[in-house]
């Protein structure tokens, strides 16, 4: 395996990684990234309103239930008041009416709070709905930016992969395994030049052991033991 043609396949796909990176780090792809970040904690936001008015809405019924319960008692009671004789059955009677309308007060302040609750999960669940369509909106323009970035580029890459594949013929398969991955790994470039002053990997600075040179000399490859990188000597 001929050094050099490691470097020319080197060389050129770090030009293709400048292109991946410029895409990866353009304004459009920011946006398109925080549009859906955003519009997925709306969603979830919108069906947490959702959920909790549902909630509201049973509770809602069940004291409106019990408020027209203790209401018509309360209209019974008033309808027969009149027909009581003795004055311990009236007094009785009015007590238990009290009684009633302090429990119907009570309904009715909790039915406010509710009711207001409602309201309240109703407006923020409309906010949510119009940052999701604002997101989508947000969504479409970045992605189509997006994509006139790749059309600019499109040219440049297919120039660019042809050569990467007619190199990649001359290079064993288990040497482009390893490039890949340490390229996965962003640790580009994947080979670095032997730092001869320092006797370090020119990638991340690492020391090498002294062994590192006189196995470098060879014209042998070595893995950085920090970075993993590939060190080459010319
Ligand atoms: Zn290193």
């Amino acid at each position: 395996m001929e050094l050099q043609k490691i470097l020319d396949y080197q060389k050129v796909d770090l030009q293709i990684y400048k292109l991946e990176n410029e895409l990866k780090n353009s304004a459009a792809a920011k946006a398109y990234a925080n549009a859906n970040i955003s519009r997925k904690s709306n969603t979830e936001d919108a069906q947490k309103c959702v959920r909790d008015a549902e909630e509201v809405t049973v509770l809602i019924d069940r004291y409106r239930q019990n408020y027209d319960k203790i209401a018509s008692e309360i209209l019974g009671i008033a309808d027969v008041l009149d027909t009581f004789e003795e004055p311990k059955e009236i007094d009785m009677f009015e007590k238990k009416i009290e009684q009633y309308k302090k429990e119907l007060q009570s309904i009715e302040r909790e039915m406010t709070r509710l009711s207001n609750k409602l309201n309240e999960c109703s407006s923020k669940g409309k906010s949510c709905l119009n940052a999701v369509i604002k997101c989508n909106k947000d969504i479409a323009v970045s992605k189509s930016q997006i994509e006139n970035l790749k059309k600019e580029m499109q040219s440049k890459v297919v120039v660019l992969m042809k050569s990467l594949a007619e190199l990649k013929q001359t290079l064993p398969a288990e040497f482009l395994v390893k490039y890949s991955e340490i390229r996965k790994n962003h640790k580009m470039p994947v080979l670095v030049a032997f730092n001869e002053s320092k006797k370090s990997c020119n990638g991340c600075g690492m020391d090498l052991p002294s062994s590192a040179s006189s196995e470098l000399v060879a014209g042998k490859l070595i893995d950085c033991p920090n970075c993993g990188r590939i060190i080459y000597k010319i």
